[in-house]
């Protein structure tokens, strides 16, 4: 239990896993089996930086190996710790059973403010931390394959690539080690804006079920609706951007960890981003209101929040305070246990964190594959569709020859149909299915049970019968 008189990240998500095992047929043994972590490793370990003798403090947990490798990203921030790398490892194994990505759950996790250290102080560091980890097998490509979380990206994952391909010289799948890796280093395209991706075809997903929508008061599209995104980093600028510029969404309010940004209008999302980039905050950006309390914004009347950055922002002190009707967790944990209990008997409909944000996992399973076949990713598809597609051109042309219709399709159309299936498309589409097959099974267990009230036990039930599953075929 924390001060704050909630419990701690990682019991709201065990709480919540309570829920829905009650709810289940599970064999208590076997409940309690899935629900623990199952190790959580702490190394501290010094580098010499700056003439002394820094040491730092990180932690790798496993939470479920019943399907290996296990998966989950390196988190870098100041406040990261036991409790949280667990609850994180935990969401990870549920995330990967929803939408099927065949790995078990773990996260990982430095204390460390990355903004105070330089370039290549940060890859010392980020080295010797992997160096630790590969040395007990907590990274490797068919044991643990970690991934960008907040504070790291692409660069960091080349570092541990690299890292590990140096400790490893033989292993020829050493790659498969790491993803979220810059696509000129073994990456796939898509997977920075995977997250984000997701988010908006989980919306999308959303709103195509009109009975889901009624449960939150809503109606018609996502053209239009009012959008207050918390936190522009990685997840939440994508998501705000895709939403945005491509499904007419108005984002009404950015929330950003120095205030607000505010215009009923709708704000642009790109110009924000740079402004943050260049200013370091949102503050004194010209086109829109600035609001000091940030937190407090959370609470205005929109149609959709994202909580898109930390754990715990929505509490048992706010909670009774969301006018959101709808709230999609970009972020992982971003209610907490209590928080969703008073969201619940208020009606707002929540979207949970592990549908929500799933996207990202899954690029990185098209990345972990990609790695391991050793071809350009989509590439025997590729030939095969671009043969069926000239098929069909050249029956289309025949055709309206023969008839004497005169039809003919246009240049840059046929360019785009006939090498349409590039990496990115190929992610892209492989993103949006998993994203609907999963929400369709959560929506099942949700409309088809009277006892399940909600989409995150519906997300639960359905992941953690999947990991039971296997656990009894594999036999314990
Ligand atoms: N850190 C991301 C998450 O929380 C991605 C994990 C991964 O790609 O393995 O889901």
């Amino acid at each position: 239990m924390h001060a704050s008189g909630e419990p701690s990240f990682r019991e709201s998500v065990d709480l919540m896993f309570n829920r829905a095992a009650r709810l289940m047929n599970l064999s208590p043994g076997l409940e309690q089996k899935i629900r623990v972590c199952n190790s959580t490793y702490t190394v501290r370990f010094g580098v010499r930086l700056r003439g002394k003798i820094e040491t730092f403090v990180g932690y790798r947990s496993v939470h479920s190996e019943h399907m290996e490798p296990v998966k989950g990203g390196i988190r870098y921030a100041t406040n990261v710790n036991q409790d949280e790398v667990e609850a994180l490892a935990a969401l990870m194994t549920y995330k990967c059973a929803l939408v099927e990505t065949p790995f078990g759950g773990s996260k990982g996790g430095l204390c460390i403010d990355p903004r105070q250290w330089e370039e290549h102080e940060l890859e010392l560091i980020t080295r010797r931390f992997a160096y630790e980890l590969i040395k007990r097998d907590l990274i490797h490509p068919a044991q643990n394959v970690p991934a960008p979380d907040m504070g790291t990206g692409e660069r960091e994952m080349a570092w541990i690539a690299d890292q590990y391909a140096r400790m490893n010289t033989t292993d020829i799948n050493a790659k498969a080690c790491v993803t979220g890796k810059p696509p000129h280093a073994g990456g796939i395209q898509g997977r920075v804006e995977a997250t984000g991706r997701g988010v908006q075809y989980a919306l999308r997903e959303f709103f195509r079920h009109k009975d889901d929508m009624a449960k939150a008061g809503l109606s018609g599209t996502l053209d239009g609706k009012r959008l207050i995104v918390q936190g522009l980093g990685n997840v939440g600028y994508h998501a705000a951007k895709f939403l945005s510029e491509e499904d007419g969404a108005k984002i009404v309010a950015i929330i950003e960890r120095d205030g607000a940004l505010l215009d009923d209008k709708g704000l642009n999302v790109e110009a924000v981003r740079q402004w943050i980039a260049t200013n370091g905050g949102v503050k004194g950006y010209p086109e829109a209101t600035y609001v000091e309390d940030g937190a407090k914004v959370l609470e205005q009347a929109c149609d959709i929040l994202i909580p898109a950055a930390l754990e715990a922002v929505i509490h048992k002190d706010n909670a009774d305070r969301i006018k959101a009707p709808l709230i999609i967790e970009a972020a992982n944990g971003p209610i907490t246990f209590s928080a969703d209990e008073i969201l619940r008997r208020k009606g707002t409909v929540i979207i949970p964190d592990m549908y929500a944000n799933a996207g990202g996992v899954t690029v990185s399973y098209f990345e972990w594959v990609k790695n391991l076949s050793h071809i350009r990713f989509g590439r025997m598809q590729r030939r095969a569709e671009e043969a069926r597609s000239r098929l069909l051109v050249e029956e289309l042309e025949r055709l309206s020859a023969d008839k004497g219709l005169g039809w003919t399709l246009a240049d840059d159309f046929k360019e785009r149909f006939l090498t349409g299936s590039d990496e990115l498309m190929l992610v892209r589409s492989g993103l949006d299915d998993t994203m609907r097959t999963a929400y369709q099974a959560m929506r099942e267990v949700w409309h088809s049970r009277n006892d399940v009230e909600d989409l995150r036990v519906a997300a639960y039930i359905v992941a953690i019968d999947r990991v039971a599953k296997t656990y009894r075929s594999k036999g314990l």
